[in-house]
């Protein structure tokens, strides 16, 4: 008699433990074949899909059902390339001095939980201070909520380099940032540097390799870094698990950061035919921040937003990179979806996607570029981009089909992470 008890207990504590999550989707967006499936059923249990079903089917008693009938679903969407520490503003050049760690720790937190609100359920964070490692933790540890976080920490540059945190000071602040501060100017402190983000906890490298728009410094394209430097970069990094993300307007520069071993390319401004071949030989894939591109021609335009100085830099620049990414797409160059969030509003990356599709991608390439290549990049095929069995669940619902109408992007109705519904 007690055993049975003991047995009835454990099978009451077994069944009301499971409670799924039952999505019934109208659409639903299979990034591995490129295909729109209709009337599915995607079962989730805990953090994972654990069944994907022809039709609607209704949950058990505990278990949840989720009417998504008229919704289209897509895998959770990943940008390459965001900046969670801050966000575009007139005061932005002057925050720098006045606000501490602790300012930015409290502003990152709304950036992070409105990237995730837009359907961004995973992104690389490409530089700031460091607060972003701290980011990454506290949304990990189920503290804030926020797209799943892989960081660059602080970026690497050389000195005055794009990436220089103290470019623009008066002297007395300037001082003399070295591999720690995120500033190199030979292999040893490459490496150096490397190291030193691995023991913040950075996922992965970013460096400038080239000038750059929003930096207090005169060019937006010069090289900046030798390819010793990157390789030492790269070849260290390689050590750690973590790949190299290198920013690059100007030709010269990108080509030395491909050969030099880095994976993706931001921005990509005044990429040459040569540097795409260059591109396609190496597997480095453009991340092309179109967004980023309009946002800083549009600020430009306006009196004082920005200091002098970056302002014939942003009319330069800013105008020409949807038409690179074009250029790059058409000669097939791997596309990595990134936006540079932060350089405009957060929350407004899915912008991105009709500014792809207008130059020509395809949207479903489009789709596939936020989820199953981003994936791959981050050495998460496995886990994330698609809706398969198995996979994490990051499940994001649009009202149309954005194979159809892309702009639908803009206007996530559904976000699930890790399982967790946070919009609905
Ligand atoms: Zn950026």
């Amino acid at each position: 008699m007690k055993y049975i008890f003991i047995t009835l207990v454990m099978l009451i504590c077994t069944t009301t433990y499971s409670q799924d999550i039952y999505l019934q989707c109208g659409k639903l967006i299979d990034t591995k074949s490129g295909k729109v499936l209709t009337e599915k059923t995607v079962v989730v249990s805990g953090n994972k899909i654990i069944k994907i079903q022809d039709g609607y089917v209704t949950g058990k008693k505990d278990d949840t059902t989720i009417d998504l009938k008229n919704k289209t679903i897509i895998p959770g969407l990943i940008d390459m390339h965001v900046h969670l520490e801050g966000e575009t503003n007139p005061k932005a050049y002057l925050q720098k001095y006045t606000d501490s760690e602790a300012d930015v720790a409290f502003n990152s937190v709304k950036y992070a939980k409105t990237t995730l609100m837009a359907g961004f359920t995973t992104v690389r964070d490409l530089g700031g201070t460091g607060v972003n490692i701290s980011l990454k933790k506290a949304i990990a540890r189920g503290r804030i909520a926020g797209p799943r976080v892989f960081t660059a920490g602080k970026a690497l540059a050389t000195t005055g380099g794009h990436a220089d945190p103290t470019n623009g000071s008066k002297r007395s602040l300037i001082g003399d940032p070295g591999p720690k501060e995120g500033v190199v100017n030979s292999i040893e402190d490459a490496k150096k540097a490397v190291r030193q983000r691995y023991k913040n906890g950075a996922d992965l490298i970013k460096i400038t390799a080239t000038g750059g728009v929003l930096s207090v410094a005169k060019s937006s394209s010069n090289p900046q870094f030798t390819v010793e430097e990157i390789k030492a970069i790269c070849e260290t990094a390689k050590d750690y698990g973590f790949h190299v993300a290198a920013h690059a307007h100007g030709d010269e520069g990108m080509q030395r950061a491909i050969l030099g071993g880095v994976k993706t390319i931001e921005h990509g401004t005044l990429m040459s035919e040569k540097t795409m071949d260059l591109m396609k030989q190496h597997n480095a894939y453009l991340v092309p921040t179109i967004t980023a591109g309009k946002e800083v021609t549009e600020k430009a335009a306006i009196e004082g937003y920005y200091p002098a100085i970056i302002v014939p830099k942003a009319l330069e620049i800013g105008p020409k990179i949807q038409n690179t990414f074009k250029k790059a797409y058409d000669r097939g160059v791997g596309i990595a979806f990134g936006t540079d969030a932060g350089v405009f509003k957060h929350g407004q990356n899915g912008k991105e996607f009709g500014y792809m599709v207008e130059a020509g991608m395809p949207a479903m390439a489009v789709l596939q570029s936020a989820t199953i290549t981003n994936a791959k990049i981050l050495n998460m095929e496995d886990q994330l981009g698609q809706i398969a069995v198995g996979y994490l669940a990051d499940i994001v619902a649009v009202n149309e089909d954005p194979t159809k109408k892309i702009s639908t992007m803009e206007n996530i109705v559904f976000v699930m992470k890790n399982g967790k519904v946070y919009k609905q």
